[in-house]
């Protein structure tokens, strides 16, 4: 029968990926993948052998509604992933969810990684309550996102790139103040995780000493 799955894939370890989400990868007649030589590696890594087609941030508008169309013309199997973590987290995923909505194509979605929530939960910051602001815009409306954010009480988490991040800590300094705490968790998952935790001027300094790399989360304090 024809169904559509979204298979959360392993943020850096490859064995971060649940018995049930290879089994569908196995049982799949069609992989969407953002990326598919990214996929291709975690297919090869499990010995996985199933078609894949591209479902990246450029054709998603358009292909998720073929997509989930050819799925139930032909009965078929589908299961999207994106390079890593959560498809739709920051990620395509969110199209194809619609797709399926409005054409009652049965779906579901596995549980499974995704980065904010170790970086989050590792990083010491009340994990209660929480808001995941994702990437933030990198030019139109963001300081308008940034000003918005100063009366919030919750966590919040942001995704950034290496070469962004000592820029957007300095944002934070000018709206949040160099005393707020703010925790950075660097490749989740990998050899070199770390977590830098501190306020924002300690964690800038940290990073002030040397070539920033890695994947990296930032979960900044509430106001208190
Ligand atoms: N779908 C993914 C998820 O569920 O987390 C997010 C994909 S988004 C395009 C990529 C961003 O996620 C990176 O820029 C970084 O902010 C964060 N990220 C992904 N893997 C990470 C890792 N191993 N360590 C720290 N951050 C990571």
């Amino acid at each position: 029968m024809a169904k559509l799955y979204l298979v959360p894939t392993p943020i850096g370890n490859l064995e971060d990926i649940t018995f049930r989400a290879l089994r569908i990868l196995r049982e799949a007649t069609l992989i969407a993948a953002e990326d598919t030589r990214q996929t291709v590696k975690l297919l090869q890594h499990y010995e996985i052998k199933v078609p894949m087609t591209s479902l990246h941030a450029h054709n998603e508008h358009t292909k998720a509604a073929f997509l989930v169309e050819q799925v139930i013309a032909e009965d078929k199997i589908l299961a999207v992933v994106s390079d890593a973590g959560m498809p739709g987290i920051s990620d395509p995923g969110y199209m194809v969810v619609q797709a399926a909505l409005a054409a009652g194509l049965e779906f579901e979605v596995l549980p499974g990684p995704a980065a904010f929530l170790p970086a989050l939960v590792g990083s010491g910051l009340p994990c209660d309550k929480f808001v995941f602001e994702g990437f933030l815009p990198q030019k139109k409306g963001r300081q308008t996102r940034l000003r918005f954010l100063q009366d919030e009480t919750r966590t919040v988490i942001f995704y950034e790139s290496p070469h962004r991040i000592l820029k957007t800590l300095a944002e934070f300094v000018t709206y949040y103040g160099p005393e707020r705490k703010v925790v950075v968790a660097r490749e989740l998952t990998k050899i070199h995780e770390e977590f830098v935790r501190g306020t924002l001027q300690e964690v800038i300094r940290h990073f002030e000493n040397g070539t920033v790399k890695g994947e990296m989360v930032i979960i900044l304090a509430g106001k208190e």
